[in-house]
Protein backbone atom coordinates (compact mmCIF):
# COMPACT_ATOMS: atom_id res chain seq x y z
CA UNK A 1 0.00 0.00 0.00
CA UNK A 2 1.44 3.83 -0.52
CA UNK A 3 0.10 6.73 0.25
CA UNK A 4 -1.39 7.74 -3.16
CA UNK A 5 -3.74 4.88 -2.55
CA UNK A 6 -5.69 7.53 0.73
CA UNK A 7 -6.06 9.96 -2.73
CA UNK A 8 -4.40 12.65 -0.66
CA UNK A 9 -3.74 16.19 -2.25
CA UNK A 10 -0.65 16.42 -4.39
CA UNK A 11 1.01 18.82 -1.82
CA UNK A 12 0.33 16.32 0.74
CA UNK A 13 1.87 13.75 -1.50
CA UNK A 14 5.16 15.70 -1.81
CA UNK A 15 5.60 16.30 1.70
CA UNK A 16 4.83 12.75 2.49
CA UNK A 17 8.26 12.11 -0.22
CA UNK A 18 9.99 14.65 1.80
CA UNK A 19 9.94 12.99 5.10
CA UNK A 20 11.24 9.50 3.37
CA UNK A 21 8.07 7.65 4.30
CA UNK A 22 7.63 4.67 1.95
CA UNK A 23 4.69 3.01 2.81
CA UNK A 24 1.55 3.78 5.53
CA UNK A 25 2.39 2.51 9.40
CA UNK A 26 -0.43 -0.35 10.35
CA UNK A 27 -1.79 2.76 12.16
CA UNK A 28 -1.92 4.58 9.06
CA UNK A 29 -3.37 2.61 7.06
CA UNK A 30 -6.27 1.75 9.40
CA UNK A 31 -6.76 5.48 10.63
CA UNK A 32 -6.49 7.55 7.26
CA UNK A 33 -9.39 5.91 5.35
CA UNK A 34 -12.00 6.18 8.79
CA UNK A 35 -11.06 9.77 9.65
CA UNK A 36 -11.47 10.87 5.67
CA UNK A 37 -15.05 8.91 5.88
CA UNK A 38 -15.41 11.58 8.50
CA UNK A 39 -16.02 8.50 10.73
CA UNK A 40 -15.17 9.04 14.44
CA UNK A 41 -12.45 7.09 15.68
CA UNK A 42 -11.22 5.20 18.69
CA UNK A 43 -7.79 4.44 18.13
CA UNK A 44 -5.44 2.37 20.83
CA UNK A 45 -1.79 3.04 19.47
CA UNK A 46 1.24 4.52 20.57
CA UNK A 47 3.98 7.20 19.88
CA UNK A 48 6.44 5.89 17.87
CA UNK A 49 3.80 3.60 15.45
CA UNK A 50 3.31 6.99 13.08
CA UNK A 51 -0.43 7.91 15.14
CA UNK A 52 0.33 11.80 14.56
CA UNK A 53 0.72 11.32 10.57
CA UNK A 54 -2.67 8.90 10.98
CA UNK A 55 -4.66 12.10 12.25
CA UNK A 56 -2.66 14.97 10.54
CA UNK A 57 -2.65 13.93 7.21
CA UNK A 58 -6.29 13.05 6.97
CA UNK A 59 -6.90 16.72 8.95
CA UNK A 60 -4.72 18.40 6.60
CA UNK A 61 -6.23 16.90 3.23
CA UNK A 62 -10.61 17.83 4.79
CA UNK A 63 -9.01 21.33 5.31
CA UNK A 64 -7.56 21.33 1.91
CA UNK A 65 -10.61 20.36 0.33
CA UNK A 66 -12.61 22.57 2.64
CA UNK A 67 -10.36 25.43 2.02
CA UNK A 68 -13.26 28.41 1.19
CA UNK A 69 -11.22 31.57 1.33
CA UNK A 70 -12.30 32.59 4.80
CA UNK A 71 -9.50 31.56 7.86
CA UNK A 72 -10.65 29.80 10.58
CA UNK A 73 -9.98 27.71 13.53
CA UNK A 74 -11.02 24.16 11.99
CA UNK A 75 -9.35 21.20 13.35
CA UNK A 76 -8.40 21.39 16.99
CA UNK A 77 -5.67 18.80 18.55
CA UNK A 78 -5.60 18.40 22.40
CA UNK A 79 -1.89 17.07 23.79
CA UNK A 80 -1.51 16.26 27.49
CA UNK A 81 2.11 18.11 27.70
CA UNK A 82 3.99 20.90 25.87
CA UNK A 83 6.50 18.31 24.77
CA UNK A 84 4.14 16.15 22.90
CA UNK A 85 1.93 19.51 21.72
CA UNK A 86 5.28 21.09 20.13
CA UNK A 87 6.19 17.81 17.93
CA UNK A 88 2.37 17.34 16.52
CA UNK A 89 2.73 20.71 15.90
CA UNK A 90 6.30 20.25 14.01
CA UNK A 91 4.71 17.22 12.25
CA UNK A 92 1.56 19.24 11.05
CA UNK A 93 4.13 22.29 9.82
CA UNK A 94 6.08 19.35 8.12
CA UNK A 95 2.75 17.81 6.42
CA UNK A 96 1.56 20.91 5.31
CA UNK A 97 4.61 22.61 4.32
CA UNK A 98 3.41 23.02 0.76
CA UNK A 99 -0.44 23.92 1.65
CA UNK A 100 -1.71 27.48 2.31
CA UNK A 101 -3.05 26.14 6.02
CA UNK A 102 -2.11 28.02 9.20
CA UNK A 103 -0.86 25.60 12.01
CA UNK A 104 -1.10 27.15 15.39
CA UNK A 105 0.27 26.31 18.77
CA UNK A 106 -0.57 27.12 22.23
CA UNK A 107 0.46 25.50 25.79
CA UNK A 108 1.35 26.96 29.42
CA UNK A 109 4.46 27.95 31.27
CA UNK A 110 5.98 30.42 28.76
CA UNK A 111 4.15 33.83 27.88
CA UNK A 112 0.83 34.56 25.95
CA UNK A 113 1.55 37.26 23.97
CA UNK A 114 2.86 35.11 21.10
CA UNK A 115 0.49 32.78 21.11
CA UNK A 116 -2.37 35.59 21.03
CA UNK A 117 -0.88 37.04 18.11
CA UNK A 118 -0.47 34.23 15.84
CA UNK A 119 -4.32 33.45 16.99
CA UNK A 120 -5.07 36.42 15.73
CA UNK A 121 -3.50 36.60 12.33
CA UNK A 122 -5.23 33.21 11.60
CA UNK A 123 -4.85 29.45 12.43
CA UNK A 124 -6.74 26.69 10.59
CA UNK A 125 -5.58 24.06 13.03
CA UNK A 126 -4.52 24.59 16.63
CA UNK A 127 -2.95 22.38 18.92
CA UNK A 128 -2.83 22.74 22.46
CA UNK A 129 -2.82 22.06 25.96
CA UNK A 130 -6.17 21.64 28.03
CA UNK A 131 -5.01 24.62 30.59
CA UNK A 132 -3.81 27.07 27.74
CA UNK A 133 -6.48 26.46 25.84
CA UNK A 134 -9.05 27.44 28.50
CA UNK A 135 -7.03 30.45 29.34
CA UNK A 136 -7.34 31.57 25.56
CA UNK A 137 -11.01 30.81 25.20
CA UNK A 138 -11.96 32.33 28.72
CA UNK A 139 -9.87 36.24 27.98
CA UNK A 140 -11.62 35.84 24.86
CA UNK A 141 -8.45 35.31 22.15
CA UNK A 142 -10.33 32.14 21.28
CA UNK A 143 -13.66 30.41 20.04
CA UNK A 144 -13.71 26.83 19.08
CA UNK A 145 -17.30 27.78 17.44
CA UNK A 146 -16.07 26.43 13.85
CA UNK A 147 -14.36 23.31 15.09
CA UNK A 148 -15.50 20.50 13.01
CA UNK A 149 -12.49 17.88 13.58
CA UNK A 150 -10.95 17.28 17.38
CA UNK A 151 -8.52 15.12 18.33
CA UNK A 152 -7.57 13.92 22.11
CA UNK A 153 -4.22 12.22 21.73
CA UNK A 154 -2.93 10.49 24.30
CA UNK A 155 -6.03 10.37 26.15
CA UNK A 156 -4.94 7.90 28.78
CA UNK A 157 -2.11 10.59 29.61
CA UNK A 158 -4.20 13.24 29.77
CA UNK A 159 -6.82 11.72 32.13
CA UNK A 160 -3.72 10.02 34.37
CA UNK A 161 -2.30 13.70 34.51
CA UNK A 162 -5.79 14.91 35.97
CA UNK A 163 -6.54 16.51 33.13
CA UNK A 164 -10.45 15.09 33.34
CA UNK A 165 -11.89 18.38 34.53
CA UNK A 166 -10.31 20.78 31.96
CA UNK A 167 -11.59 18.48 28.99
CA UNK A 168 -15.11 18.78 30.54
CA UNK A 169 -14.71 22.30 30.44
CA UNK A 170 -13.63 22.45 26.60
CA UNK A 171 -16.34 20.53 25.49
CA UNK A 172 -18.61 22.82 26.54
CA UNK A 173 -17.15 25.09 24.08
CA UNK A 174 -17.03 22.84 20.88
CA UNK A 175 -19.73 22.21 18.27
CA UNK A 176 -22.31 19.54 19.05
CA UNK A 177 -21.38 18.65 15.18
CA UNK A 178 -18.53 17.54 14.54
CA UNK A 179 -15.69 14.50 14.17
CA UNK A 180 -13.58 13.27 17.25
CA UNK A 181 -10.92 11.20 17.27
CA UNK A 182 -9.55 9.50 20.57
CA UNK A 183 -6.25 8.08 20.26
CA UNK A 184 -4.72 6.62 23.70
CA UNK A 185 -2.10 3.50 24.46
CA UNK A 186 -4.29 2.15 26.20
CA UNK A 187 -7.89 1.32 26.55
CA UNK A 188 -8.29 1.27 30.20
CA UNK A 189 -11.83 1.43 31.21
CA UNK A 190 -11.60 5.25 32.04
CA UNK A 191 -11.05 5.48 28.25
CA UNK A 192 -13.89 3.25 27.62
CA UNK A 193 -15.92 5.74 29.75
CA UNK A 194 -14.60 8.79 28.12
CA UNK A 195 -15.26 7.36 25.13
CA UNK A 196 -18.40 7.14 25.68
CA UNK A 197 -19.40 10.45 26.25
CA UNK A 198 -17.54 11.94 23.56
CA UNK A 199 -17.49 9.68 20.67
CA UNK A 200 -20.89 8.55 18.21
CA UNK A 201 -20.60 5.73 16.59
CA UNK A 202 -16.85 5.20 16.75
CA UNK A 203 -14.93 2.93 14.48
CA UNK A 204 -12.41 1.47 16.59
CA UNK A 205 -8.47 0.60 15.34
CA UNK A 206 -6.29 -1.38 17.63
CA UNK A 207 -2.80 -1.90 16.82
CA UNK A 208 -1.15 -4.38 19.15
CA UNK A 209 1.43 -2.15 20.23
CA UNK A 210 2.82 -3.82 23.45
CA UNK A 211 4.47 -7.30 22.02
CA UNK A 212 5.50 -4.77 19.00
CA UNK A 213 7.89 -2.79 21.45
CA UNK A 214 9.04 -6.11 23.07
CA UNK A 215 9.91 -7.47 19.35
CA UNK A 216 11.64 -4.25 17.89
CA UNK A 217 13.62 -3.97 21.09
CA UNK A 218 16.60 -5.24 22.69
CA UNK A 219 15.86 -5.63 26.70
CA UNK A 220 18.41 -6.38 29.34
CA UNK A 221 18.03 -6.49 32.88
CA UNK A 222 20.91 -6.42 35.47
CA UNK A 223 20.26 -7.29 38.96
CA UNK A 224 22.09 -4.45 40.96
CA UNK A 225 22.11 -3.00 44.40
CA UNK A 226 20.15 0.29 44.75
CA UNK A 227 23.23 1.79 45.98
CA UNK A 228 25.43 0.71 43.13
CA UNK A 229 22.88 1.56 40.09
CA UNK A 230 24.69 5.02 39.50
CA UNK A 231 28.05 3.74 39.39
CA UNK A 232 26.60 1.26 36.84
CA UNK A 233 24.96 3.17 34.63
CA UNK A 234 27.45 5.75 34.06
CA UNK A 235 29.99 2.55 33.74
CA UNK A 236 27.71 0.97 31.65
CA UNK A 237 27.11 4.57 29.10
CA UNK A 238 30.81 5.24 29.11
CA UNK A 239 32.23 1.84 29.13
CA UNK A 240 29.89 1.25 25.86
CA UNK A 241 30.81 4.47 24.30
CA UNK A 242 26.84 5.25 24.24
CA UNK A 243 26.80 8.52 22.81
CA UNK A 244 23.08 9.61 23.48
CA UNK A 245 20.88 7.85 26.39
CA UNK A 246 17.89 8.34 27.72
CA UNK A 247 17.55 7.59 31.55
CA UNK A 248 14.16 7.13 33.04
CA UNK A 249 13.75 7.45 36.94
CA UNK A 250 10.27 7.63 38.95
CA UNK A 251 11.05 10.99 40.89
CA UNK A 252 11.65 14.46 39.95
CA UNK A 253 14.67 14.42 42.79
CA UNK A 254 15.99 11.43 41.66
CA UNK A 255 15.94 12.64 38.58
CA UNK A 256 17.92 15.66 39.34
CA UNK A 257 20.33 14.42 41.68
CA UNK A 258 21.45 11.55 39.07
CA UNK A 259 21.91 14.20 36.39
CA UNK A 260 24.72 15.96 38.47
CA UNK A 261 26.24 12.65 40.13
CA UNK A 262 26.81 11.23 36.49
CA UNK A 263 27.94 14.60 35.23
CA UNK A 264 30.77 14.68 38.00
CA UNK A 265 31.25 10.91 36.78
CA UNK A 266 32.24 12.26 33.70
CA UNK A 267 29.00 11.71 31.55
CA UNK A 268 27.42 15.47 30.88
CA UNK A 269 23.89 15.04 31.80
CA UNK A 270 20.78 16.98 32.27
CA UNK A 271 17.28 16.17 34.01
CA UNK A 272 14.05 17.09 32.28
CA UNK A 273 10.68 16.77 34.40
CA UNK A 274 7.85 18.87 35.54
CA UNK A 275 9.26 20.83 37.77
CA UNK A 276 11.57 22.68 35.21
CA UNK A 277 11.03 25.68 33.63
CA UNK A 278 9.90 25.02 29.97
CA UNK A 279 13.06 27.21 28.71
CA UNK A 280 15.40 24.84 30.92
CA UNK A 281 13.15 21.77 29.51
CA UNK A 282 13.75 22.68 26.07
CA UNK A 283 17.25 23.79 25.99
CA UNK A 284 18.00 20.32 28.01
CA UNK A 285 16.14 18.42 25.04
CA UNK A 286 17.87 20.93 22.38
CA UNK A 287 21.35 19.87 23.67
CA UNK A 288 20.38 15.96 23.85
CA UNK A 289 19.43 16.57 20.13
CA UNK A 290 22.58 18.19 19.73
CA UNK A 291 24.78 15.55 21.33
CA UNK A 292 25.83 17.98 23.59
CA UNK A 293 24.86 16.04 26.91
CA UNK A 294 24.92 12.60 26.78
CA UNK A 295 22.48 11.45 29.19
CA UNK A 296 19.27 12.76 29.39
CA UNK A 297 17.36 11.72 32.73
CA UNK A 298 13.93 11.97 32.69
CA UNK A 299 10.63 11.41 34.58
CA UNK A 300 8.02 9.42 32.54
CA UNK A 301 5.73 12.24 32.09
CA UNK A 302 8.09 14.55 31.16
CA UNK A 303 9.11 12.07 28.54
CA UNK A 304 5.73 11.27 27.47
CA UNK A 305 6.04 11.74 23.51
CA UNK A 306 9.79 13.09 23.13
CA UNK A 307 10.72 11.95 19.96
CA UNK A 308 14.26 11.68 19.45
CA UNK A 309 15.74 10.38 16.04
CA UNK A 310 18.17 7.43 16.36
CA UNK A 311 18.01 6.87 19.58
CA UNK A 312 19.61 3.80 20.36
CA UNK A 313 19.80 3.16 23.91
CA UNK A 314 17.37 3.63 27.19
CA UNK A 315 18.50 3.38 30.63
CA UNK A 316 15.84 2.09 33.42
CA UNK A 317 17.99 3.45 36.63
CA UNK A 318 13.87 2.58 38.39
CA UNK A 319 11.37 0.72 36.89
CA UNK A 320 8.05 2.31 36.72
CA UNK A 321 5.00 1.97 39.11
CA UNK A 322 3.36 1.21 36.54
CA UNK A 323 3.78 -1.53 34.13
CA UNK A 324 2.31 0.45 30.69
CA UNK A 325 5.16 3.32 31.51
CA UNK A 326 7.79 1.04 31.14
CA UNK A 327 6.57 0.13 27.21
CA UNK A 328 6.04 3.65 26.71
CA UNK A 329 10.23 4.22 28.12
CA UNK A 330 11.57 1.54 25.78
CA UNK A 331 9.42 2.65 22.50
CA UNK A 332 11.43 5.59 22.91
CA UNK A 333 14.03 4.19 21.03
CA UNK A 334 13.56 1.52 18.15
CA UNK A 335 11.23 4.09 16.30
CA UNK A 336 9.96 3.80 12.61
CA UNK A 337 11.89 0.78 12.08
CA UNK A 338 15.49 1.22 13.47
CA UNK A 339 16.91 -0.92 16.61
CA UNK A 340 16.95 -0.35 20.30
CA UNK A 341 18.50 -1.64 23.48
CA UNK A 342 16.47 -1.14 27.08
CA UNK A 343 19.08 -1.66 29.89
CA UNK A 344 16.67 -2.04 33.43
CA UNK A 345 18.67 -1.97 36.64
CA UNK A 346 16.11 -4.37 38.89
CA UNK A 347 17.67 -4.04 42.64
CA UNK A 348 16.01 -6.83 45.04
CA UNK A 349 13.16 -4.45 46.12
CA UNK A 350 12.18 -3.16 42.63
CA UNK A 351 11.40 -7.33 41.34
CA UNK A 352 7.65 -7.35 41.98
CA UNK A 353 7.50 -4.06 39.47
CA UNK A 354 9.70 -6.28 36.75
CA UNK A 355 6.66 -9.40 37.13
CA UNK A 356 4.21 -6.64 37.04
CA UNK A 357 6.29 -6.05 33.61
CA UNK A 358 6.88 -9.32 32.17
CA UNK A 359 3.07 -10.43 32.89
CA UNK A 360 1.95 -7.11 31.10
CA UNK A 361 4.37 -7.80 27.86
CA UNK A 362 3.85 -11.60 28.61
CA UNK A 363 7.25 -12.32 28.08
CA UNK A 364 9.84 -13.33 30.55
CA UNK A 365 13.18 -10.90 31.40
CA UNK A 366 15.80 -12.68 33.06
CA UNK A 367 18.16 -10.98 35.54
CA UNK A 368 21.41 -10.94 34.81
CA UNK A 369 24.28 -10.15 36.64
CA UNK A 370 26.94 -7.50 35.54
CA UNK A 371 31.33 -8.94 36.31
CA UNK A 372 31.72 -6.44 38.94
CA UNK A 373 28.19 -5.29 40.04
CA UNK A 374 26.56 -8.37 41.19
CA UNK A 375 24.07 -7.63 44.16
CA UNK A 376 25.82 -7.54 47.20
CA UNK A 377 24.02 -10.60 48.61
CA UNK A 378 25.04 -10.62 52.23
CA UNK A 379 23.75 -7.46 52.92
CA UNK A 380 20.27 -5.26 52.01
CA UNK A 381 21.06 -1.90 50.87
CA UNK A 382 19.70 0.99 52.49
CA UNK A 383 16.57 1.41 49.81
CA UNK A 384 16.34 -2.35 49.42
CA UNK A 385 15.45 -2.36 53.42
CA UNK A 386 11.98 -0.76 52.29
CA UNK A 387 10.15 -2.92 50.84
CA UNK A 388 7.94 -0.84 47.92
CA UNK A 389 5.70 -3.47 47.43
CA UNK A 390 4.49 -6.55 50.50
CA UNK A 391 3.94 -8.38 47.17
CA UNK A 392 8.00 -8.29 47.47
CA UNK A 393 8.10 -12.22 48.74
CA UNK A 394 10.34 -13.33 46.69
CA UNK A 395 13.02 -10.67 47.74
CA UNK A 396 13.06 -11.95 51.35
CA UNK A 397 14.64 -15.08 50.34
CA UNK A 398 16.99 -13.65 47.91
CA UNK A 399 18.47 -11.02 50.34
CA UNK A 400 18.71 -13.56 52.76
CA UNK A 401 21.02 -15.15 50.88
CA UNK A 402 18.28 -18.06 50.39
CA UNK A 403 20.98 -19.76 47.01
CA UNK A 404 17.96 -21.43 46.17
CA UNK A 405 16.35 -18.31 44.70
CA UNK A 406 19.67 -16.85 43.34
CA UNK A 407 19.76 -15.42 40.73
CA UNK A 408 22.74 -16.49 38.52
CA UNK A 409 24.23 -14.30 35.76
CA UNK A 410 23.72 -14.36 32.19
CA UNK A 411 25.77 -14.31 29.68
CA UNK A 412 23.15 -14.18 26.47
CA UNK A 413 20.91 -11.35 26.26
CA UNK A 414 17.40 -11.91 28.17
CA UNK A 415 15.40 -11.34 25.49
CA UNK A 416 12.83 -13.87 24.26
P1 LIG B 1 4.65 9.21 15.92
O1 LIG B 1 4.12 7.87 16.39
O2 LIG B 1 3.63 10.00 15.23
O3 LIG B 1 5.30 9.95 17.07
O4 LIG B 1 5.80 8.94 14.84
C1 LIG B 1 6.99 8.29 15.17
C2 LIG B 1 8.07 8.49 14.13
O5 LIG B 1 7.75 7.77 12.95
C3 LIG B 1 8.26 9.92 13.70
O6 LIG B 1 9.65 10.19 13.68
C4 LIG B 1 7.68 10.00 12.30
O7 LIG B 1 8.36 10.95 11.51
C5 LIG B 1 7.92 8.59 11.79
N1 LIG B 1 6.91 8.13 10.80
C6 LIG B 1 5.59 8.41 10.77
N2 LIG B 1 5.00 7.78 9.73
C7 LIG B 1 5.97 7.10 9.09
C8 LIG B 1 5.98 6.25 7.92
N3 LIG B 1 4.89 5.97 7.25
N4 LIG B 1 7.17 5.73 7.55
C9 LIG B 1 8.31 5.98 8.25
N5 LIG B 1 8.36 6.77 9.36
C10 LIG B 1 7.20 7.31 9.77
Amino acid sequence: MTFSSFSLDTTLLKAIAESAYDEPTEIQKQSIPLILAKHDVMARAQTGTGKTAAFALPILQKLIVKQSGKQELSALVLTPTRELAQQVYKSFCDYGQFTNLNIGIAYGGVSTKKQISELKAGVDVLIATPGRLLDLIRSGHLSLEQINTVVFDEADRMLDMGFKEEIDQIRKYLPIDKQTLLFSATFADEIYNMSKSILVNPKIVEIDEKNKAADDVEQIVYAVDADRKRELTSYLIGSKNWQQVLVFTRTKQCADHLAKEMTKDGVKSLAIHGDKSQGAREKALHEFKEGKIRALIATDVAARGIDIKGLNHVINYELPYNAEDYVHRIGRTARAGNSGLAVSLVSAGEEWLLTAIEELLEISLLQQWLPGYEPDLTKTSQADKKPINKKNARKKAFSSGDKSNQRRPRSKSSRR
